[in-house]
Protein backbone atom coordinates (compact mmCIF):
# COMPACT_ATOMS: atom_id res chain seq x y z
CA UNK A 1 0.00 0.00 0.00
CA UNK A 2 1.20 3.86 -0.83
CA UNK A 3 1.70 6.77 1.21
CA UNK A 4 0.76 10.32 -0.51
CA UNK A 5 2.87 12.80 0.78
CA UNK A 6 2.38 16.43 -1.03
CA UNK A 7 4.38 19.09 0.04
CA UNK A 8 4.35 22.45 -0.29
CA UNK A 9 2.23 22.35 -3.32
CA UNK A 10 1.25 25.20 -5.56
CA UNK A 11 -0.02 25.40 -9.36
CA UNK A 12 -1.30 28.62 -10.93
CA UNK A 13 -2.78 29.05 -14.31
CA UNK A 14 -2.83 31.58 -16.66
CA UNK A 15 -6.27 33.18 -18.05
CA UNK A 16 -7.40 35.39 -20.15
CA UNK A 17 -10.51 37.13 -19.84
CA UNK A 18 -11.73 39.58 -22.44
CA UNK A 19 -8.21 41.62 -23.55
CA UNK A 20 -6.77 41.01 -19.86
CA UNK A 21 -4.63 37.90 -19.03
CA UNK A 22 -4.25 37.55 -15.46
CA UNK A 23 -2.63 34.73 -13.37
CA UNK A 24 -4.85 32.40 -10.88
CA UNK A 25 -2.94 30.53 -7.68
CA UNK A 26 -5.10 27.54 -8.06
CA UNK A 27 -3.31 25.63 -5.53
CA UNK A 28 -1.09 27.80 -3.18
CA UNK A 29 1.54 26.13 -0.88
CA UNK A 30 -0.55 22.92 0.11
CA UNK A 31 1.13 20.21 2.16
CA UNK A 32 -0.92 16.96 2.67
CA UNK A 33 -0.04 13.34 3.87
CA UNK A 34 -2.59 10.55 3.35
CA UNK A 35 -1.75 7.67 4.94
CA UNK A 36 -1.47 3.77 3.68
CA UNK A 37 -5.33 2.98 3.23
CA UNK A 38 -6.89 5.78 4.20
CA UNK A 39 -9.39 7.63 2.65
CA UNK A 40 -8.95 11.79 2.54
CA UNK A 41 -11.59 14.16 1.21
CA UNK A 42 -10.72 17.39 -0.30
CA UNK A 43 -14.19 19.48 0.49
CA UNK A 44 -14.55 23.09 -0.66
CA UNK A 45 -16.95 25.52 -2.51
CA UNK A 46 -16.58 25.22 -6.46
CA UNK A 47 -13.33 26.94 -7.86
CA UNK A 48 -11.26 26.51 -4.78
CA UNK A 49 -8.88 24.24 -6.57
CA UNK A 50 -9.99 20.83 -5.59
CA UNK A 51 -9.61 18.94 -9.30
CA UNK A 52 -6.65 20.98 -9.95
CA UNK A 53 -4.53 19.82 -6.23
CA UNK A 54 -6.47 16.15 -7.53
CA UNK A 55 -4.66 16.37 -10.91
CA UNK A 56 -1.71 17.02 -9.12
CA UNK A 57 -1.73 14.24 -6.85
CA UNK A 58 -2.31 12.00 -9.96
CA UNK A 59 1.20 13.63 -11.86
CA UNK A 60 -1.29 14.57 -14.31
CA UNK A 61 -0.51 18.16 -14.13
CA UNK A 62 3.27 19.66 -13.02
CA UNK A 63 3.41 21.62 -10.14
CA UNK A 64 4.89 24.83 -10.71
CA UNK A 65 6.70 24.28 -6.89
CA UNK A 66 7.05 21.40 -4.36
CA UNK A 67 6.65 17.75 -4.94
CA UNK A 68 3.66 14.69 -4.82
CA UNK A 69 5.94 11.61 -3.67
CA UNK A 70 3.93 8.39 -3.45
CA UNK A 71 6.04 6.66 -0.54
CA UNK A 72 8.68 9.00 -0.71
CA UNK A 73 9.11 8.18 -4.15
CA UNK A 74 8.39 11.68 -6.47
CA UNK A 75 5.96 11.14 -9.01
CA UNK A 76 8.37 12.69 -11.93
CA UNK A 77 10.18 9.75 -11.69
CA UNK A 78 7.24 7.40 -11.92
CA UNK A 79 6.14 6.40 -15.51
CA UNK A 80 2.18 6.90 -15.48
CA UNK A 81 1.50 3.65 -16.47
CA UNK A 82 3.42 2.12 -13.22
CA UNK A 83 2.04 4.73 -11.02
CA UNK A 84 -1.28 2.34 -9.89
CA UNK A 85 -3.78 5.63 -9.75
CA UNK A 86 -7.42 4.55 -10.55
CA UNK A 87 -9.17 7.80 -11.29
CA UNK A 88 -12.99 8.13 -11.12
CA UNK A 89 -14.25 11.53 -12.74
CA UNK A 90 -17.45 13.42 -12.33
CA UNK A 91 -19.04 11.92 -15.94
CA UNK A 92 -17.63 8.93 -15.83
CA UNK A 93 -15.07 9.28 -18.62
CA UNK A 94 -15.91 5.72 -20.47
CA UNK A 95 -15.22 4.92 -23.98
CA UNK A 96 -18.61 6.06 -25.96
CA UNK A 97 -17.95 3.06 -28.43
CA UNK A 98 -16.99 0.64 -26.31
CA UNK A 99 -19.24 -2.33 -23.97
CA UNK A 100 -18.36 -1.74 -20.50
CA UNK A 101 -16.40 -5.32 -20.30
CA UNK A 102 -14.30 -4.05 -22.81
CA UNK A 103 -13.20 -0.82 -20.79
CA UNK A 104 -13.57 -2.53 -17.63
CA UNK A 105 -10.91 -5.11 -18.97
CA UNK A 106 -9.04 -2.86 -20.87
CA UNK A 107 -5.89 -2.19 -18.17
CA UNK A 108 -5.66 -5.76 -17.40
CA UNK A 109 -5.71 -6.49 -21.32
CA UNK A 110 -2.91 -3.95 -22.22
CA UNK A 111 -1.07 -6.07 -19.22
CA UNK A 112 -1.77 -9.35 -20.12
CA UNK A 113 -3.98 -10.08 -17.43
CA UNK A 114 -7.33 -10.53 -18.61
CA UNK A 115 -7.56 -13.54 -17.18
CA UNK A 116 -7.76 -11.91 -14.06
CA UNK A 117 -10.63 -9.78 -14.92
CA UNK A 118 -14.24 -11.80 -14.73
CA UNK A 119 -13.06 -12.81 -10.84
CA UNK A 120 -12.79 -9.55 -9.70
CA UNK A 121 -15.46 -8.05 -11.40
CA UNK A 122 -17.51 -11.03 -9.47
CA UNK A 123 -15.91 -9.82 -6.51
CA UNK A 124 -17.12 -6.34 -6.98
CA UNK A 125 -20.82 -7.23 -7.91
CA UNK A 126 -20.38 -8.92 -4.48
CA UNK A 127 -19.48 -6.59 -2.36
CA UNK A 128 -21.72 -3.57 -3.54
CA UNK A 129 -24.93 -6.00 -4.57
CA UNK A 130 -25.23 -4.92 -7.97
CA UNK A 131 -25.29 -6.85 -11.07
CA UNK A 132 -22.31 -5.28 -12.62
CA UNK A 133 -22.06 -8.22 -15.09
CA UNK A 134 -25.38 -7.30 -16.19
CA UNK A 135 -24.07 -4.25 -17.56
CA UNK A 136 -20.75 -5.18 -18.76
CA UNK A 137 -22.70 -5.92 -22.57
CA UNK A 138 -24.20 -2.36 -22.79
CA UNK A 139 -22.14 0.43 -24.47
CA UNK A 140 -22.41 4.13 -22.13
CA UNK A 141 -25.61 5.17 -23.87
CA UNK A 142 -27.33 2.10 -23.08
CA UNK A 143 -26.19 3.36 -19.15
CA UNK A 144 -27.96 5.26 -16.79
CA UNK A 145 -25.80 7.92 -14.78
CA UNK A 146 -25.68 5.80 -11.61
CA UNK A 147 -24.58 2.40 -14.14
CA UNK A 148 -22.00 4.70 -16.11
CA UNK A 149 -20.44 5.72 -12.14
CA UNK A 150 -20.79 2.34 -11.24
CA UNK A 151 -18.31 0.78 -14.16
CA UNK A 152 -16.27 3.84 -14.07
CA UNK A 153 -15.84 2.66 -10.22
CA UNK A 154 -15.19 -0.79 -11.62
CA UNK A 155 -12.76 0.24 -13.91
CA UNK A 156 -10.49 1.66 -11.81
CA UNK A 157 -10.90 -0.97 -8.99
CA UNK A 158 -10.41 -3.83 -11.53
CA UNK A 159 -6.75 -2.73 -12.37
CA UNK A 160 -6.13 -3.02 -9.00
CA UNK A 161 -4.81 0.44 -7.99
CA UNK A 162 -2.53 1.44 -5.46
CA UNK A 163 -4.21 5.11 -4.89
CA UNK A 164 -7.16 5.89 -5.98
CA UNK A 165 -8.72 9.56 -7.17
CA UNK A 166 -12.46 10.57 -7.17
CA UNK A 167 -13.50 13.45 -8.54
CA UNK A 168 -16.86 14.62 -7.48
CA UNK A 169 -18.10 11.20 -9.06
CA UNK A 170 -21.55 11.28 -8.16
CA UNK A 171 -22.47 15.06 -8.22
CA UNK A 172 -24.53 14.24 -11.25
CA UNK A 173 -26.30 12.07 -10.02
CA UNK A 174 -29.91 12.76 -8.21
CA UNK A 175 -30.36 12.43 -4.06
CA UNK A 176 -31.43 8.97 -3.56
CA UNK A 177 -29.32 7.52 -6.55
CA UNK A 178 -26.21 9.26 -4.75
CA UNK A 179 -26.76 7.78 -1.62
CA UNK A 180 -26.89 4.47 -3.01
CA UNK A 181 -24.03 4.84 -4.96
CA UNK A 182 -22.08 6.05 -1.94
CA UNK A 183 -23.14 2.78 0.50
CA UNK A 184 -21.74 0.50 -2.23
CA UNK A 185 -18.50 3.29 -2.62
CA UNK A 186 -17.91 2.81 1.26
CA UNK A 187 -18.38 -0.96 1.20
CA UNK A 188 -15.56 -1.27 -1.58
CA UNK A 189 -13.17 0.68 0.27
CA UNK A 190 -13.71 -1.01 3.66
CA UNK A 191 -13.51 -4.40 1.62
CA UNK A 192 -10.50 -3.15 -0.74
CA UNK A 193 -8.56 -0.15 1.61
CA UNK A 194 -6.73 1.57 -1.12
CA UNK A 195 -5.17 4.69 -0.42
CA UNK A 196 -7.74 6.99 -1.30
CA UNK A 197 -8.37 10.82 -2.67
CA UNK A 198 -12.05 11.76 -2.65
CA UNK A 199 -12.54 15.46 -4.24
CA UNK A 200 -16.55 16.52 -3.59
CA UNK A 201 -18.14 20.15 -2.44
CA UNK A 202 -20.64 18.14 -0.29
CA UNK A 203 -20.00 17.54 3.50
CA UNK A 204 -22.73 14.57 3.96
CA UNK A 205 -20.60 12.76 1.20
CA UNK A 206 -17.17 13.72 2.55
CA UNK A 207 -18.18 13.16 6.28
CA UNK A 208 -19.36 9.04 4.72
CA UNK A 209 -16.70 8.11 3.16
CA UNK A 210 -13.63 9.95 4.47
CA UNK A 211 -11.54 9.52 7.55
CA UNK A 212 -10.10 12.83 7.40
CA UNK A 213 -11.20 16.02 5.41
CA UNK A 214 -8.78 19.03 3.81
CA UNK A 215 -11.41 21.87 4.28
CA UNK A 216 -10.14 24.26 0.84
CA UNK A 217 -10.24 27.81 0.22
CA UNK A 218 -9.06 29.75 -2.87
CA UNK A 219 -6.07 27.49 -3.24
CA UNK A 220 -5.33 26.45 0.38
CA UNK A 221 -5.69 24.09 2.83
CA UNK A 222 -7.69 25.55 5.54
CA UNK A 223 -8.01 22.83 8.02
CA UNK A 224 -7.41 19.09 7.93
CA UNK A 225 -9.20 16.95 10.77
CA UNK A 226 -12.15 14.21 10.87
CA UNK A 227 -15.45 15.36 10.40
CA UNK A 228 -16.31 15.73 14.18
CA UNK A 229 -13.12 17.28 14.77
CA UNK A 230 -13.81 20.06 12.08
CA UNK A 231 -17.10 20.48 13.14
CA UNK A 232 -16.24 21.20 17.08
CA UNK A 233 -12.72 23.17 16.51
CA UNK A 234 -13.07 25.10 13.11
CA UNK A 235 -9.95 26.94 13.05
CA UNK A 236 -11.57 30.18 11.36
CA UNK A 237 -14.98 31.35 9.99
CA UNK A 238 -14.86 29.96 7.17
CA UNK A 239 -14.47 26.19 8.12
CA UNK A 240 -17.02 26.82 11.06
CA UNK A 241 -19.87 28.33 8.50
CA UNK A 242 -19.01 26.13 5.97
CA UNK A 243 -19.11 22.23 8.10
CA UNK A 244 -22.11 21.52 9.67
CA UNK A 245 -25.82 22.19 8.61
CA UNK A 246 -27.79 24.19 9.72
CA UNK A 247 -24.86 27.06 9.38
CA UNK A 248 -23.50 28.00 12.88
CA UNK A 249 -24.96 30.99 14.46
CA UNK A 250 -22.76 33.94 14.37
CA UNK A 251 -23.39 37.20 16.97
CA UNK A 252 -21.22 39.82 16.50
CA UNK A 253 -20.19 41.80 19.50
CA UNK A 254 -17.47 42.70 21.51
CA UNK A 255 -14.87 42.47 24.62
CA UNK A 256 -15.66 43.89 27.89
CA UNK A 257 -14.28 43.42 30.78
CA UNK A 258 -12.86 39.96 29.78
CA UNK A 259 -16.66 39.15 28.70
CA UNK A 260 -18.04 38.96 25.54
CA UNK A 261 -20.86 41.32 25.01
CA UNK A 262 -23.31 41.38 22.15
CA UNK A 263 -26.39 42.78 21.21
CA UNK A 264 -28.60 40.14 22.98
CA UNK A 265 -26.76 37.18 24.68
CA UNK A 266 -23.42 38.49 26.62
CA UNK A 267 -21.44 37.85 29.68
CA UNK A 268 -19.86 34.57 28.76
CA UNK A 269 -15.90 34.85 30.00
CA UNK A 270 -13.35 34.76 26.81
CA UNK A 271 -9.56 35.01 26.77
CA UNK A 272 -8.08 37.31 29.14
CA UNK A 273 -5.40 38.59 26.80
CA UNK A 274 -7.92 39.50 24.40
CA UNK A 275 -7.77 43.53 23.90
CA UNK A 276 -10.72 45.50 25.68
CA UNK A 277 -13.37 46.68 23.50
CA UNK A 278 -11.63 44.57 20.58
CA UNK A 279 -14.55 43.11 18.38
CA UNK A 280 -15.19 39.66 18.77
CA UNK A 281 -17.46 37.05 16.78
CA UNK A 282 -19.58 34.42 18.46
CA UNK A 283 -19.93 31.16 16.89
CA UNK A 284 -23.00 28.98 18.11
CA UNK A 285 -24.32 25.87 16.24
CA UNK A 286 -27.62 25.26 16.74
CA UNK A 287 -27.81 22.48 18.77
CA UNK A 288 -26.12 24.64 21.90
CA UNK A 289 -29.27 27.04 21.85
CA UNK A 290 -32.01 25.70 24.19
CA UNK A 291 -34.98 26.99 25.89
CA UNK A 292 -35.13 28.56 29.16
CA UNK A 293 -37.12 30.50 31.77
CA UNK A 294 -34.21 33.04 31.89
CA UNK A 295 -32.92 32.95 28.50
CA UNK A 296 -33.18 36.12 26.22
CA UNK A 297 -36.74 36.76 24.55
CA UNK A 298 -36.73 36.29 21.18
CA UNK A 299 -39.32 35.55 18.36
CA UNK A 300 -40.04 32.08 16.14
CA UNK A 301 -39.87 32.95 12.23
CA UNK A 302 -39.64 29.40 11.23
CA UNK A 303 -40.14 26.10 12.34
CA UNK A 304 -38.57 22.78 10.01
CA UNK A 305 -39.14 19.14 12.03
CA UNK A 306 -36.46 16.90 11.42
CA UNK A 307 -37.62 13.81 11.77
CA UNK A 308 -34.66 11.68 11.87
CA UNK A 309 -33.23 13.07 14.52
CA UNK A 310 -36.27 13.57 16.87
CA UNK A 311 -36.16 17.37 16.21
CA UNK A 312 -36.60 20.77 15.11
CA UNK A 313 -35.29 23.46 13.74
CA UNK A 314 -36.91 26.51 15.09
CA UNK A 315 -34.97 29.92 13.18
CA UNK A 316 -35.84 33.00 16.18
CA UNK A 317 -35.09 37.32 15.92
CA UNK A 318 -34.44 39.06 17.93
CA UNK A 319 -33.21 43.31 17.79
CA UNK A 320 -31.75 42.89 14.81
CA UNK A 321 -30.70 39.35 14.88
CA UNK A 322 -31.40 35.95 13.91
CA UNK A 323 -30.26 32.51 15.07
CA UNK A 324 -31.45 28.81 14.57
CA UNK A 325 -31.90 26.60 17.65
CA UNK A 326 -32.35 22.50 17.84
CA UNK A 327 -35.15 22.11 19.82
CA UNK A 328 -36.53 18.27 20.74
CA UNK A 329 -39.56 17.37 18.12
CA UNK A 330 -41.87 17.77 21.75
CA UNK A 331 -41.14 21.58 22.61
CA UNK A 332 -44.27 23.16 21.59
CA UNK A 333 -43.44 26.04 19.68
CA UNK A 334 -45.19 27.79 16.68
CA UNK A 335 -44.33 30.53 14.41
CA UNK A 336 -45.10 34.19 15.84
CA UNK A 337 -44.61 32.43 19.03
CA UNK A 338 -42.34 34.67 22.00
CA UNK A 339 -39.74 32.27 23.56
CA UNK A 340 -36.74 32.46 25.97
CA UNK A 341 -33.42 31.05 24.42
CA UNK A 342 -30.02 30.58 26.08
CA UNK A 343 -26.62 30.09 24.74
CA UNK A 344 -24.98 26.80 26.40
CA UNK A 345 -21.45 27.85 27.17
CA UNK A 346 -19.53 24.63 26.32
CA UNK A 347 -20.98 24.92 22.70
CA UNK A 348 -19.57 28.93 22.11
CA UNK A 349 -16.42 29.77 19.52
CA UNK A 350 -14.84 32.97 19.42
CA UNK A 351 -13.57 34.40 16.61
CA UNK A 352 -11.44 37.71 15.63
CA UNK A 353 -13.89 38.92 12.70
CA UNK A 354 -10.99 41.06 10.73
CA UNK A 355 -8.92 37.82 9.90
CA UNK A 356 -11.67 34.91 10.74
CA UNK A 357 -9.07 33.30 13.10
CA UNK A 358 -10.59 31.11 15.96
CA UNK A 359 -9.76 33.18 19.25
CA UNK A 360 -11.06 31.11 21.82
P1 LIG B 1 -12.64 23.12 -8.22
O1 LIG B 1 -12.36 21.72 -8.70
O2 LIG B 1 -12.47 23.28 -6.74
O3 LIG B 1 -13.97 23.63 -8.67
P2 LIG B 1 -10.48 23.84 -10.03
O4 LIG B 1 -9.27 23.16 -9.51
O5 LIG B 1 -11.15 23.25 -11.21
O6 LIG B 1 -11.52 24.10 -8.86
O7 LIG B 1 -10.08 25.35 -10.44
C1 LIG B 1 -9.38 26.21 -9.57
C2 LIG B 1 -9.10 27.51 -10.28
O8 LIG B 1 -8.17 27.30 -11.32
C3 LIG B 1 -10.32 28.14 -10.91
O9 LIG B 1 -10.19 29.54 -10.80
C4 LIG B 1 -10.20 27.70 -12.36
O10 LIG B 1 -10.81 28.65 -13.19
C5 LIG B 1 -8.70 27.65 -12.57
N1 LIG B 1 -8.31 26.63 -13.55
C6 LIG B 1 -8.40 25.29 -13.40
N2 LIG B 1 -7.90 24.64 -14.48
C7 LIG B 1 -7.49 25.60 -15.35
C8 LIG B 1 -6.88 25.57 -16.65
N3 LIG B 1 -6.58 24.42 -17.25
N4 LIG B 1 -6.59 26.76 -17.24
C9 LIG B 1 -6.88 27.92 -16.63
N5 LIG B 1 -7.44 28.01 -15.40
C10 LIG B 1 -7.75 26.88 -14.76
MG1 LIG C 1 -13.58 20.42 -9.78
Amino acid sequence: MTTVSVMHVSKSFDQTVGLTAHTVLAVDDVTLTIASGSVLAILGPSGCGKSTLLRLIAGLLVPDRGEVLYDNVNIRDVPLMDRGIGMVFQDGALMPHWEARRTVGFFMWLRHREAEVPERVARISQITGIGLEKLLDRRPSQLSGGERQRVAVARALVRDPKIFLFDEPFSNLDAKLRGQARVELKRLLNEFPVTSVYVTHDQFEASALAHRIAVMRAGKVEQVGAYHHLYENPVNLFVATFIGTPTINLFAGHAGEHQWQGVNFGGYPIRSDIDEGASVTLGVRAEYCELADDGVEARVGQVTPLFSERAQLVEVEARGESWTMQLPLEAAVGVGDLVRCRLKPEGLLYFDPKTGRRIG
